[in-house]
């Protein structure tokens, strides 16, 4: 048998195809020796600030660093309940506990996976209450105060921000978005009548910029998004030690910069991430087609109405999918799982005192998932073989939606 050899991503070839305009980045890093801030920064700042249709983009080192910097800018700290979701990337916690505060869950959609809304208004109204003294949302049972509400944009897919929005302006709570891995996706408001861009909806968001996201750095990076200049302002000094002058320090802060040579790389590939996109957009059309015409017994990725999802993952749910996994590597094709363990049983967060069966859509879903090669450049023939080697797996592969 062929082996195919289609990788879960392809990084190399885009990187090629770019190689002279990236070195000659790295050119003229080297002849001004400008490696941190300075033009390239803000150059790349105010054109991902267009992109994602907001006011102000901060460029920091990370995106773990963005959703840490967002929090604390918003105001969120110590003892500040934050609500997510149990099925993202560990980094999303990870930021809301160095900020602070507390990660409290809420379950997920089974169709979108990203948080259900009802699940958010269950929690708010069933065991919250006001404080009667500060007015503040808290906790019945820990009486630590309700801050925000920390939506992922799973996927490349958005989250359902309707209704959170509007969760959170009854309960006062800020929404601070984790579009990590939704670079350009967009939001439909029956609200506002318009589409949003990721990014643009919250008082901040986060976004990501490591090798393998929609929009990739040669590295690390990543940055906040926000419309209001406070936040922005805040941010700044965050990331730099706290100062907003050289050695005047007005808070403590961090070591928390984006390089001047993974901005002008970024610079370089934004021009591209509109076509990028479409090109994952078309990718996973032709895996839908191909997987309803050929009868795969999988299910596929489900695109509400009210969303333009970017794809920066392929998700399908079956439940052999370990036995899928194994077929496809078989034959030379990679795949991933996204997350395998919600984060609410992972051993890092035995101390917040969740139990298997408290996320019952996260945890049966986690068990399923799998994630099927996306790249920007992933050809129709290289699809059409993943799709021949699933039909050829003669196990039956998924039981749908709702059985
Ligand atoms: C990648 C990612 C992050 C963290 O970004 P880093 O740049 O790796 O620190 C945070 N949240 C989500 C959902 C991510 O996918």
């Amino acid at each position: 048998m062929n082996i195919s050899n289609i990788p879960f991503l392809d990084l190399v070839s885009p990187h090629r195809e770019l190689q002279e305009e990236l070195i000659s980045v790295f050119r003229t890093a080297l002849e001004t020796a400008g490696f941190i801030g300075g033009s390239a920064v803000e150059s790349f700042e105010k054109e991902f600030a267009c992109f994602c249709e907001v006011p102000n983009c901060i460029g920091v080192s990370n995106g773990t660093d963005a959703v840490r910097f967002a929090l604390l800018a918003a105001g969120i700290g110590r003892g500040d309940i934050v609500i997510t979701v149990p099925n993202t990337f560990i980094a999303t916690t990870e930021a809301i506990t160095q900020a602070g505060a507390i990660p409290k869950f809420v379950d997920i959609d089974e169709r979108t996976y990203n948080m259900d809304p009802v699940k958010l208004q269950e929690y708010l109204e069933s065991q919250c209450r006001t404080n009667g003294t500060t007015g503040a949302l808290e906790d019945r049972v820990t009486m630590q105060r309700v801050a925000a509400v920390l939506p992922v944009h799973l996927y490349g897919q958005m989250a359902d921000m309707d209704p959170i929005m509007e969760q959170a302006e009854r309960y006062r709570l800020h929404v601070i978005e984790d579009a990590c891995q939704a670079h350009g996706a967009e939001y439909y408001s029956e609200r506002a009548q318009r589409w949003h861009k990721a990014g643009s909806m919250g008082i901040a968001a986060a976004f990501s910029f490591y090798p393998g996201k929609n929009l990739g750095a040669c590295g690390e990076a990543g940055a906040v998004t926000t419309a209001e200049a406070e936040i922005a302002q805040k941010v700044k000094m965050l990331r730099d030690h706290g100062q907003a002058k050289k050695y005047y320090h007005d808070i403590e802060g961090y070591n928390g910069r984006l390089d001047a040579i993974q901005a002008g790389f970024l610079a370089v590939k934004l021009k591209y991430l509109s076509e990028w996109n479409a090109k994952r957009r078309d990718a996973a059309a032709r895996y839908n087609e191909l997987f309803a015409r050929s009868g795969v017994d999988v299910i596929t990725p489900f695109e509400p109405a009210w969303s333009k999802a970017v794809y920066h993952l392929y998700v399908v749910r079956c439940d052999e999918r370990d036995a899928l996994r194994d077929a496809l590597a078989k034959d030379g094709i990679g795949t991933g799982i996204h997350y395998p363990i919600p984060l609410h049983l992972q051993k890092a967060y035995a101390s917040l005192g969740y139990h298997e069966g408290d996320f019952p859509v996260a945890e049966r879903t986690a068990k399923q998932l799998v994630s099927l090669p996306m790249s920007t450049n992933l050809s129709l023939q290289q699809q059409i073989v993943v799709a021949g080697v699933m039909r050829a797996s003669s196990f039956r592969l998924c039981e749908q939606v709702g059985d």
